[in-house]
């Protein structure tokens, strides 16, 4: 039989009970002040607000004025392990990742090395069978050393517990390879995620071609980079009638792409990420190498298009591409600067603080997006509900922050919200009934 998907350390459950939450699901269609305990790892009890009894024992949360939501869940995150240990590992990567109020994230393979191998994928879940504090699930490489001319063992890894299979920080760029890759699937499962970019477009770029890029007179990215790959692998996924996931989606034409590969009845998803729902190449002005990602920051017109798309559905999650660099790596003139920016700590708040205060998105919404990656990737989806293993964030809608002013829990600090006053903060997260992660302030213990 094959392997679990997702693995995480050793965790002790704990007994809560959360008074007067605001509990919202939308999965549950839940949106009402409720009393929640927690209990064996499992969402025991939801009763009216001051209706469940504290039994002693059980930590007592005084929940008034905070919101309860179901934990998020990140398809796209880089953990560096192996061989990039001096920018994140998993005990760091998924500390992050509790802090921005996940309990689950699935990890790259763009590693050193590249995770190509059955036995390099069952050492990387040992080791995240002792230090990971929520459940990592892995994807490794489509082509062995991500080198695009040869397929990776994917029964093997399927039968290793291998979530299912991506190139990213490459494209795959031969048709008649992904092709293949995609027959495979069919036998073995797994969903195919795919970094779109032709690299006979990109090449030489370091940020979007456009005004921003031609007044810096830096060399360009074209965003018919991405959505020329999205339309060709779009159709090839549509032959094949196979299962891919476009990856950190940048601009109009490849949300226009997916959305008329859905309305034929492809099965393909999405996501974007919140630097791309939040930023254009406006905020690479100053050229500040956080703001220097893959795909590149694009217009206004772009950023508009992927935020409709998020609403409509068109893309299905929100996905941070959480990506450390160290920062003397960082740190160099900007066209050699490595592309990433760390996301983890700071998604939910800064989405909230951009998009629903100002009534672009309701809460709803963005909390239904930070959690519907599970569903996608075939993974069980957190919710609310009694007999569901607790998997959980307490956020304070009201309470505000400097990004980053009190440090990180990544080994990197290359966030491009660094010094943003946000809004919306993680006070506690609760994974398979375990506390994983609590804010400093916020650590009262009712009686
Ligand atoms: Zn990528
Ligand atoms: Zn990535």
């Amino acid at each position: 039989m094959a392997a679990h998907p997702l693995v995480h350390g050793p965790r002790t459950a704990v007994d809560l009970l959360l008074r007067d939450v605001h509990v919202l699901d939308p999965r549950a269609l839940i949106d009402a002040r409720h009393d929640v305990r927690v209990r064996g790892g499992e969402v025991a009890e939801l009763g009216d607000p001051g209706g469940l009894a504290h039994d002693p024992g059980e930590e007592l949360i005084e929940g008034r004025g905070q919101h309860l939501l179901p934990a998020f869940f990140d398809p796209h995150v880089h953990l560096r392990v192996p061989g990039q240990e001096h920018k994140e590992d998993l005990d760091s990567g998924t500390r992050a990742a509790a802090a921005g109020g996940y309990a689950g994230v699935i990890a790259m393979p763009n590693t050193d090395p590249v995770l190509d191998s059955a036995p390099l994928l069952r050492s990387l879940r040992e080791t995240a069978a002792r230090e990971a504090r929520i459940s990592v699930g892995f994807m490794p490489a489509i082509t062995r050393g991500l080198n695009g001319e040869q397929l990776s063992e994917m029964a093997e890894l399927r039968h290793e517990g291998a979530v299912g299979f991506t190139d990213d920080g490459k494209p795959v760029t031969s048709a008649g390879m992904l092709r293949k890759a995609l027959q495979y699937q069919r036998l073995c499962g797994g969903v195919i995620a795919l970094h779109e970019e032709d690299p006979t477009l990109s090449r030489g770029g370091s940020m979007h071609e456009g005004a921003v890029s031609v007044a810096l007179g830096i060399g360009g990215i074209p965003t018919i980079s991405e959505s020329t790959m999205v339309a060709r692998d779009a159709a090839i996924a549509g032959y094949e009638d196979a299962r891919v996931h476009f990856q950190h989606l940048s601009c109009v034409a490849s949300v226009q792409a997916v959305a008329e590969a859905k309305a034929k009845g492809f099965r393909v998803s999405t996501e974007a990420s919140p630097h791309h729902l939040l930023l254009t190449e406006e905020d690479v002005r100053g050229m500040d190498t956080r703001m220097k990602m893959n795909p590149p920051l694009a217009t206004e017109q772009d950023r508009q298009a992927l935020i409709e798309g998020l609403r409509s559905g068109t893309i299905d999650c929100v996905a941070t591409d959480h990506a450390p660099h160290a920062r003397e790596e960082k740190e160099v003139p900007f066209e050699q600067a490595p592309m990433g920016t760390t996301g983890l700590e700071t998604a939910f708040a800064a989405l909230y603080t951009g998009l629903v205060l100002p009534g672009v998105l309701e809460l709803a919404l963005l909390v239904e997006r930070m959690t519907a990656a599970a569903a996608l990737y075939e993974l069980p989806t957190y919710t609310i509900a009694p007999g569901e293993p607790a998997n959980l964030t307490l956020v304070d809608l009201d309470a505000e922050f400097v990004a980053g002013e009190r440090g990180w829990e990544s080994r990197s600090e290359n966030c491009c919200f660094a010094g943003r006053r946000l809004r919306g903060k993680v006070l506690l997260t609760v994974a398979g009934g375990a506390v994983v992660y609590r804010e400093r302030a916020f650590s009262v213990v009712g009686a």
